[in-house]
């Protein structure tokens, strides 16, 4: 038996972007599988460090990788279980093989279409998650700990981090920035989070940057 990395099929793109093929499949046609990848390509675009570590064409070649080695093994018998059940999901009546190989080039050609407006392609639920971690993450904190105004809730936050701040508080600024830039207008992102509407952003952002000049400047 030809020796094969399991890594590469227990974590990173190929289950990501198996995942999305299944959610597409199985939503009764809500979702496309080609929205879905673009919604993976800006995601990861939109990320430094994700598009240095592993770029959408290097995800592809993956995709590629696992269909050969697929293909060599004969089927789907010798590989981790997540990768086995996730790709025979995803295939259905195709070979594993030949459906991971199409998927690979679908994504190759998305990733030729360029990244659409979110405007054109609305955030989705999986998207904002990885998009906005340390947004849903303080809503979290938020429900735990209810107890003053939203801005004592940053500030106890903030001051709860200190002097760690280059991590979760920087970080939490950061994309309220964003999300301040990219969904304009007072809504916001209360859509997905109640207390993300541009007063709600731009009082954290305040709050943190009281503490940043405060404790560190
Ligand atoms: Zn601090």
């Amino acid at each position: 038996m030809q020796l094969f990395p399991t890594s590469l099929f227990s974590d990173g793109p190929v289950l990501r972007v198996l995942d999305l093929a299944i959610a597409a499949q199985e939503s009764g046609g809500k979702l496309s599988l080609d929205d879905e990848l673009q919604r993976y390509i800006r995601l990861v675009r939109g990320n430094w460090v994700a598009n240095w570590n592993c770029s959408v064409y290097a995800s592809s070649g993956v995709l590629d990788y696992a269909s050969d080695s697929v293909a060599q093994q004969g089927g789907l018998d010798s590989f981790p279980p997540e990768f086995k059940e996730k790709a025979a999901r995803a295939a259905g009546d195709m070979d594993p093989a030949d459906y991971l190989r199409t998927l690979a080039e679908l994504l190759r050609i998305a990733d030729r279409q360029g990244v659409p407006e979110y405007r054109e392609l609305p955030l989705s639920g999986w998207e904002f998650l990885q998009t906005f971690p340390h947004l849903f993450g303080f809503d979290v904190v938020l429900a735990d700990e209810g107890d003053l105004p939203f801005a004592g809730l940053v500030e106890r936050f903030a001051t709860a981090e200190h002097p760690f701040c280059h991590e979760r508080s920087a970080a939490l600024a950061t994309e309220a920035q964003r999300a301040l830039v990219l969904f304009p207008g007072g809504q916001c992102l209360k859509e997905r989070l109640s207390w993300a509407t541009h007063d709600g952003l731009t009082e954290l952002i305040d709050t943190i940057n009281n503490h940043m000049q405060r404790e560190h400047s």
